[in-house]
């Protein structure tokens, strides 16, 4: 068989090469078989183009450096927020619904607004009965 077999970086043998017997060839990480494959030894990507591992983002294969988001992958370029397109991998941040928000803009979009100036609160919040306020903002409406 004319298959890849050696690991791309340190050409180790990754499976029964030589005996004749393509035992296991490199290049099927998707469909949940093959448990035992070498970027988990090697900690890097096969170059494969079999077993191509597509982008969650922009559905193309990824190759070189991917980013791993619980169970899906990125190009590092793809892993950005979905609002202000800031790169992800440096700073946290959220998912919703499925789109990942830097934090920032998740505050922004979703945080937290003050029930008496309709402002967005970051840092410290006061909230009373159930309503959130600036501490600035959370004075008594007659006296102030
Ligand atoms: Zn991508
Ligand atoms: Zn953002
Ligand atoms: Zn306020």
């Amino acid at each position: 068989m004319g298959g890849w077999l050696g690991c791309c970086c340190c050409s180790r043998h990754l499976a029964g090469a030589g005996t004749g017997a393509p035992a296991r060839l490199p290049g099927r990480t998707q469909g949940g078989q093959a448990a035992s494959q070498p970027q988990a030894a090697h900690r890097h990507l096969e170059k494969s183009p079999g077993s191509a591992i597509l982008c969650n983002n922009c559905g193309k294969a990824c190759k070189g450096e991917v980013l791993r988001v619980q169970k899906k992958y990125f190009h590092i370029k793809c892993f950005v927020c979905k609002a202000c397109g800031r790169d992800l991998a440096e700073g946290g941040f959220f998912v919703r619904q499925g789109d990942y928000i830097c934090t920032l803009d998740y505050q922004r979009l979703y945080g937290t607004r003050c029930f008496s100036c309709d402002q967005f609160i970051e840092g410290e919040v006061v909230s009373a009965l159930g309503k959130t306020y600036h501490p600035h903002c959370f004075v008594c409406v007659v006296c102030r």
